[in-house]
């Protein structure tokens, strides 16, 4: 096999060249190459530096993911870098694209770093639930101090070269077409200069002068790092940088990975990385299927889901028709969508430029003929089976045929939605999540008649608009709410029985959730549908309103509100509640915690089994992708199919059968045979 790694030459500089498509990782072959690069460099008297660089889009942009959890293969990657530093010829690393995971331990275990103004540098390993573990934790607080080094370990995100080049973990940004020459010109300049190295370097001693820096940073991202162990385990890593010598600090760092690497919240976020990819396949699509060019997008609806659904397009530079029934309700809409952008630039997100480019792509309209020449129409009206046939069948008199016409309805079906057309092939749903600008997830839900090429676009379209998409068939609720309807049904069931509601959200906030279901029902409002009769009280939502506790927007609705929007359970709603289990002749009782959170969990597992059983998602790890994009299930238990996994389906059957809950045979069937729905 011929090695992804090859050198040449110049001068007196050795140039080590990775080719390794597509993003260069750093598989066996290639740190053996490097390594013997160096190797090479060390041993012939007439090299005198060394440049480290990569061809194709990127440099090294991290570890070979298909190694994990396999035996290692030497030379692993801390031995490549400890070769790389202890290099006696100077050896710089030449960056381009992304420098990411292991990328960026190679580049800081060389002695300079230089590159291409666009390249980004990063130790992304927190998103699979991991450290660094090539020293990337120790020689990076050594170069550039504890202070600056602890967001780039601890959040994952990468920095662009400016911010590199300011902390100093960049030497120099050299011109964009000029890389590698520029890289052996700076060699040539270092030959014979003492070596900087990273493992020696003390700007770390920010950290010992003032420890308060890491408490500050786990306060400012207290909320987002909530429930992730190796964000702490970062945060630990980087501290003992300033605290033990170079050797114990690369010792504490390599016990903290081993750790997270054989903890469940890597297994589950390593899950989740390979899941995302996977739901982007629609396994009887070949991937060649040739895609519907979208330069025009329809939208009817301005309401909730409409205006941010068209926001979605106009950020990403696609013109946008919105159709409204009155003249109030589209400019209410359009106002709705401006003030969001402009928010947005408030918060420095956006450019003033950028709000106005946005809002220049937008049109309003009274005139279903303006929608003629879409490419793509979605409909947000009514969630109304007869209002959106109505609208369907008028959406295929007017626009063009060839174009993709969409529902965003949250649980009709979409095959009936399609017989309003002539054109059933073309028609699929498109389903949103509130708020639609912000949420990541797309179902994309597949009719039965839903052309390949209808599919493909769709899909495609996603990406492009930065959503996260998975497949579901046509069934009620599709994948997401369908599974959700257990739940909320076992909430009701359950305040009923004598659970504390407060206790059913904080099970599900210590579970991960951002939000349990009474909270989301103040969020949301508690008179969204109600029929504003305070004398008609048949439901204890009813009762709440007819007390005017509406939610949050009224300072009361389950919980009580303070101005900070703090939430204290109330007596009042307790009394309803037990009224109403009294009226119903439901005896109250005290729920364990435990008891409210299998509850909760478990038929939703059950419900995800009758989903790939009825094959309306075509793989478990796509059900995954749906619950932790667009309901908020903690990625680092991997999505509910995965969490079921962990925790055995065995004892998820025990526990719906303890709780005289259904289990599905799908369900009992795998349990019995001691199969798992992922891996
Ligand atoms: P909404 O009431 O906020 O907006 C609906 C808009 O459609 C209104 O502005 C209304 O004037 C307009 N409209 C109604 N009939 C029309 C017609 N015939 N022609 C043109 N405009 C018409 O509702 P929403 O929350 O945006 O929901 C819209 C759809 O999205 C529903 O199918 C809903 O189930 C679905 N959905 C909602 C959410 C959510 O959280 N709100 C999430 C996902 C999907």
């Amino acid at each position: 096999m011929t090695s992804p790694i090859s050198t040449e030459c110049q001068d007196n500089v050795l140039v080590i060249t990775s080719d390794n498509p597509p993003v260069n990782a750093l598989g066996q072959a290639v740190r053996q190459g490097i390594a013997d690069g160096i190797q090479k460099a060390r041993d012939d008297d007439s090299i005198e530096a060394v440049v480290i660089r990569c061809d194709g889009q990127t440099f090294f942009a991290g570890a070979d993911i298909t190694e994990f959890g396999k035996p290692p293969k030497a030379p692993s990657l801390p031995e490549v870098c400890d070769l790389i530093e202890a290099s006696e010829k100077p050896v710089v690393a030449a960056i381009h694209g992304t420098a990411l995971g292991g990328g960026c331990e190679i580049a800081l275990a060389c002695h300079y770093r230089i590159a291409v103004p666009p390249a980004k540098i990063g130790l992304p390993e927190v998103k699979l639930g991991l450290i660094p573990g090539a020293a990337g934790t120790q020689r990076l607080p050594r170069l550039v101090g504890a202070e600056a080094a602890l967001p780039i370990v601890a959040t994952g995100i990468p920095i662009d070269t400016k911010k590199a080049e300011s902390i100093g973990l960049i030497d120099k940004i050299i011109g964009e077409t000029s890389l590698e020459k520029d890289a052996v010109t700076f060699a040539k300049t270092k030959i014979g200069q003492p070596l900087p190295r990273a493992s020696q370097g003390s700007a770390n001693e920010d950290g010992v002068k003032n420890p308060d820096i890491f408490d500050k940073f786990r306060a400012n991202n207290g909320r987002k790092l909530r429930g992730f162990d190796a964000p702490n385990a970062g945060i630990e890593a980087v501290k003992a940088a300033g605290e033990m010598s170079f050797a114990d600090g690369v010792k504490k760092e390599r016990e903290l990975f081993t750790k997270l690497m054989t903890g469940t919240q890597s297994a589950a976020m390593r899950h989740y990385f390979f899941a995302e990819r996977a739901a982007n396949k629609i396994d009887d699509v070949p991937a060649d299927t040739p895609l519907i060019p979208i330069n025009k997008v329809g939208i009817i609806g301005a309401g909730t889901m409409g205006g941010g659904i068209a926001m979605n397009f106009l950020s990403a530079g696609i013109e946008i028709v919105i159709l409204e029934m009155k003249q109030e309700a589209l400019d209410r809409g359009m106002a709705v969508m401006r003030k969001n952008y402009e928010n947005t630039a408030k918060r420095g997100r956006m450019t003033a430029e950028q709000v106005e480019a946005a809002m220049g792509l937008l049109t309003g309209t009274l005139e279903y003929d303006d929608l003629a020449d879409c490419d793509l129409v979605i409909e947000a009206v009514y969630e109304n089976m007869e209002v959106k046939k109505e609208v369907f069948a008028k959406l295929d008199s007017v626009v063009k045929l060839g174009a993709i016409l969409a529902s965003n309805t949250s649980y009709l079906n979409i095959d009936e939605i399609a017989t309003a057309t002539e054109r059933p092939g073309y028609v699929l749903g498109l389903h949103f999540f509130s708020p639609a600008n912000v949420m990541k997830l797309l179902e994309i839900v597949r009719g039965e008649k839903t052309r390949h090429d209808v599919l493909a676009t769709a899909m495609k379209l996603a990406k492009k608009i930065g959503k996260v998409a998975a497949v579901s068939g046509v069934c009620p609720g599709f994948i997401g709410n369908r599974m959700l309807s257990p739940r909320q049904q076992q909430a009701n069931q359950l305040i009923m029985e004598g659970a504390n509601y407060w206790d059913i959200d904080d099970v599900l906030l210590e579970f991960g959730f951002p939000m349990g279901p009474f909270q989301m029902g103040d969020l949301a409002g508690i008179d969204i549908g109600w029929h504003r009769d305070p004398s008609k009280v048949t439901t204890v939502r009813e009762a709440l309103c007819a007390a005017g506790r509406f939610g949050q927007k009224a300072g009361k609705g389950f919980y009580d509100y303070d101005e900070r929007r703090n939430r204290t359970p109330s007596d009042e709603v307790k009394k309803i509640i037990s009224d109403f289990a009294e009226k119903e002749g439901k005896k109250q009782r005290d729920i364990p915690k435990e008891e409210i959170k299998q509850r909760l969990l478990y038929p939703m597992v059950n419900e995800g089994a009758k989903i790939l059983e009825e094959k309306m998602a075509q793989r478990a790890s796509d059900i995954d992708v749906v619950w932790i994009n667009g309901y908020g299930w903690p990625l680092y238990t991997g999505g509910p199919m995965f969490w079921a996994d962990s925790v055995g389906l065995d004892t998820v059957v025990a526990g719906l059968e303890k709780h005289n809950l259904p289990v599905s045979d799908y369900l009992s069937k795998k349990a019995a045979a001691g199969e798992k729905f992922t891996r």
